[in-house]
């Protein structure tokens, strides 16, 4: 998810965001309109190394993008895993599953794979979760407000789902303008 919910605050626009710093370019973004972010993600067996180095790159990447999280599919890998940060440093999340929700809030949410759109999307404002962590560790908590909206997003992600999808259809007229404008489209 992209860095503010209120509004898309990202310093980095879709024409702009090769940076000259970034001699890694490890992982890549793909955008709306690229297959991987449609597509149904596969559970990950067991954290090794080879995991770990994604996940340090994924985390680099949020970073670097500016955003509060991040999934595999936005990185072209269809795997069940996303990283957040919303400011607490970065949590990883493996094989995640909402087993309950409670409450309904709406919100402005952005997404890095939807440059330089917003959707007022409706949500569970709590949620309990269970997912596995970086160590293999299997983790039961329950989110609220942020975290919990962070989250549902990328999982949403996992399910091949965007934010587009929660567009009434009038917003989604208004959208069509912006997004064909993407960076990328068919990549
Ligand atoms: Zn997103």
């Amino acid at each position: 998810m992209s860095g503010t919910i209120s509004a898309v605050n990202r310093t980095v626009t879709p024409g702009g965001r090769t940076k000259v710093f970034d001699v890694k370019p490890l992982l890549k973004m793909r955008y709306c309109g690229n297959v991987c972010l449609r597509q149904k993600s596969e559970p990950i067996g067991e954290i090794g190394p080879s995991e770990r180095v994604l996940i340090e790159a994924m985390i680099e990447k949020m970073h670097q993008e500016k955003g509060v999280g991040l999934a595999a599919p936005q990185v072209g890998i269809n795997q069940q895993i996303f990283v957040v940060d919303i400011g607490l440093g970065p949590v990883v999340v493996i094989n995640p599953r909402i087993i309950k929700r409670a409450g309904s809030e709406w919100q402005e949410e952005g997404c890095l794979s939807v440059p330089g759109v917003t959707v007022n999307v409706k949500r569970p404002k709590e949620i309990r979760v269970r997912y596995k962590d970086e160590n293999n560790q299997e983790v039961e908590q329950d989110l609220f407000d942020l975290m919990a909206r962070v989250f549902m997003h990328e999982n949403d992600h996992l399910n091949g789902k965007l934010i587009l999808d929660y567009a009434s259809w009038r917003e989604r007229g208004r959208l069509k303008k912006k997004l064909e404008k993407l960076p990328e489209k068919e990549e």
